[in-house]
């Protein structure tokens, strides 16, 4: 029996559900993760795209360029305009969600920090998560 993680938007029209463990945990520090969080640091936990469960009735997409140059498409309420939900050209498969957009967040464990160029210096991370200054095998890295 696979874990269930719900969670929602801030106004909690819209809920969502992820499935099982996630494939991927990273803490960013990207232009768009410190805009669309309105803080220095998001926190984005991906699933296989066919283990959530996001119905998206009362969502608004938007797309844009991530610092590396590659689309995201990112998914937000549009009542309350919280960000919860976003797929990257890089890992089409996968679903990113917001970590701080889930009831219980203590499952989320990231393992690494991307644009950690922008980590504030007052920001001790553990030495267990992996630092890449930008976006590993991005182009032109
Ligand atoms: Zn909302
Ligand atoms: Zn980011």
């Amino acid at each position: 029996m696979e874990t269930i993680h719900e969670g929602g938007c801030v106004c909690g029209t819209v809920r969502f559900r992820a499935v099982g463990k996630p494939r991927r945990v990273s803490l960013c520090s990207c232009s768009w993760c410190r805009k669309r969080t309105g803080s220095l640091l998001g926190v984005s936990v991906y699933f296989d795209k066919e283990k959530v469960a996001l119905p998206s009735r009362q969502l608004r997409s938007h797309r844009l360029m991530s610092d590396a140059g590659r689309w995201i498409k990112c998914q937000f309420c549009i009542h309350c305009g919280s960000a919860l939900s976003w797929t990257l050209e890089f890992l089409p498969n996968y679903r990113g969600i917001a970590g701080g957009a889930f009831d219980d967040p203590a499952f989320i464990q990231p393992e690494r920090y991307v644009y950690c160029q922008h980590k504030p210096s007052w920001l001790e991370i553990s030495e267990d998560i992996s630092r890449c200054p930008v976006m590993p095998n991005s182009p032109g890295q």
